[in-house]
């Protein structure tokens, strides 16, 4: 939607395809329990939008066509323990790093953050841009000048580490690893997943200046929003249309077909798609080794999604919840760890980390007055088939559950979209991977997608990919489009 309205705005001729009867892919919202409650159906969490630069490029036009966010200036987000224990984030890093136990820990997580803010222009450079170019030399020479050798080195051994292993090396205290260790399953890793080490002081510090900023009405007003965008610009959207195959002619894309329909591109064609889609079924013909290593591409452990209607807000046993956003109900490295052994080795966990989104207490349109919601996410789910509605209920069930142990709730509805359904509605997730593939280290940054495709221009010419399965990876900051988008504008 990103490359489509910069590409329009560029002057472009541009049609959008989409096999849904809307579009947005994972953003939408309705009235998925009870008349008067609004859930974000998907996604929910936007700073990644807001803190991207496909946000400072389109973020007046959207706002123009009725885009609003709400967010929190107070507590960001929090972490309750089995034994009641809780931990809070708030968006000043002094006030977070206060609350913890030993003051040296409360300063070494406001160095990690200022060493990260040294060098956070140059790493959004990096993830913004095209690894695989002459561009990166450049920035990895800006990165050694500011950060030395030494420097440059420690976010080496950063990358190499997980996050577990990361907050028991830099803290006394258990603090960092219970508030930011769950927050890794948001960027579809594991407490022991390599790389986590570099990304919790990312995430924090991403929560600590953006926040969690939610769309005002829920997210399906960002789509109107994108909708109102394109009919001034003239994109012509044509939703209910899947598309089964890129046109190659002489080695060029210039078109796709769907449903016998074709479509023709004189310029590019952005196929939004998995790499297994890609080199698997939509194009007729690829160099074996791309073919081979897009059959070997892995996808990443499933997600769920429960929404819970409430006759009243939560009452949380700690008060202080009652107001924090997103909670993570985990243990920290040690429970969430456990949970994602069990859901990668195909099993429900026992002790689930459940996100409890509260996005009421942002935005008061989302419920009936008085009452409450909660968006529920469990990402330590076993990847692929086996999965009935029975069982997503009672997984379901056990989460609420697990809310239940630690705050009053009166339920009035509960709907369930389990990993089969995530996979049905958007054929991206494959067997419920709501991040288009495993983003662990060996399939991240150069070698995402593929080793021999690991950047947005394909082996066709014309033809370039771009999704959450192409770097930078998944979530709503639609890096890839907008890197995609800017390169096209510019030839
Ligand atoms: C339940 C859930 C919660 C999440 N929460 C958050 C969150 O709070 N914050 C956050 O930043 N991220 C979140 N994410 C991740 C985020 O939603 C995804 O990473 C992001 O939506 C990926 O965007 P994308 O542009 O790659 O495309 P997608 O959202 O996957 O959309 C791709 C679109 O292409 C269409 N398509 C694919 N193939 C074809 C074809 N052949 N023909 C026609 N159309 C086709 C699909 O139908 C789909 O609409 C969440 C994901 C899930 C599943």
């Amino acid at each position: 939607m990103v490359a489509a309205a910069e590409l329009a705005r560029a002057g472009w001729k541009v049609v959008l395809l989409e096999r849904n009867p809307d579009i947005g892919g994972f953003i939408a919202s309705g009235e998925r329990t009870l008349a008067g409650y609004t859930h974000d159906t998907f996604s929910s969490w936007h700073p990644l939008f807001v803190s991207g630069p496909a946000y400072a490029s389109l973020g007046e036009d959207l706002a123009r066509h009725g885009l609003e966010y709400r967010n929190t200036d107070d507590v960001v987000t929090a972490s309750v323990a089995e034994d009641g224990a809780v931990t809070l984030a708030y968006r000043d890093p002094e006030a977070t790093a206060a609350g913890f136990a030993n003051p040296v820990d409360g300063q070494a997580y406001l160095d990690a953050l200022e060493r990260f803010g040294r060098s956070a222009p140059v790493i959004g450079e990096m993830m913004g841009s095209e690894l695989r170019s002459i561009g990166l030399v450049r920035n990895l020479a800006r990165f050694l000048k500011s950060n030395g050798r030494r420097g440059s080195e420690e976010w080496l051994r950063e990358l190499a580490t997980s996050g577990r292993s990361y907050c028991a090396r830099e803290f006394t205290g258990t603090e960092v690893d219970h508030l930011w260790v769950p927050w890794l399953l948001h960027a579809g890793l594991s407490p022991d997943h390599a790389s986590g080490g570099f990304l919790l002081p990312v995430l924090a510090a991403t929560m600590h200046g953006f926040g969690l900023p939610v769309v005002a009405g829920g997210s399906a007003n960002l789509i109107k929003a994108f909708r109102g965008l394109f009919d001034e610009l003239g994109v012509d959207v044509h939703a209910d249309t899947d598309v089964d195959r890129i046109v190659v002619e002489r080695g060029r894309a210039v078109g796709v077909e769907a449903g016998g329909h074709r479509f023709d591109a004189r310029r590019a064609v952005l196929a939004s798609v998995t790499p297994t889609a890609l080199y698997g079924s939509l194009l007729s013909e690829s160099p074996s080794r791309l073919r081979t290593q897009a059959s070997r591409y892995r996808y990443g452990r499933g997600e769920m999604q429960v929404h819970v209607a409430l006759s009243a807000p939560p009452k949380w046993r700690d008060p202080r919840l009652n107001k924090v956003p997103l909670v993570h109900i985990s243990d920290g490295s040690s429970s969430t760890g456990i949970a994602c052994a069990e859901a990668e080795a195909g099993l429900l966990p026992s002790r689930p980390t459940v996100v409890v989104g509260q996005q009421f207490l942002l935005d008061s349109s989302r419920v009936p007055p008085g009452a409450g919601a909660l968006w529920l996410q469990l990402q330590e789910v076993p990847y692929g088939a086996g999965w009935t509605p029975e069982l997503a209920r009672a997984h379901a069930q056990r989460a609420i559950d697990r809310v239940a142990a630690h705050a009053e709730l009166d339920v009035l509805a509960v709907d369930v979209i389990s990993p089969a359904d995530l996979a049905d509605y958007n054929v991206n997730a494959v067997g419920g991977d709501p991040y288009g593939g495993s983003s662990e280290l060996d399939q991240s940054f150069l070698w995402r997608p593929l080793p021999d495709a690991g950047r947005h221009r394909t082996h066709v010419k014309g033809l370039w990919h771009i999704g959450a399965s192409t770097h930078p990876g998944a979530g709503l900051g639609a890096g890839s489009g907008h890197l995609v988008a800017t390169t096209l504008k510019r030839s």
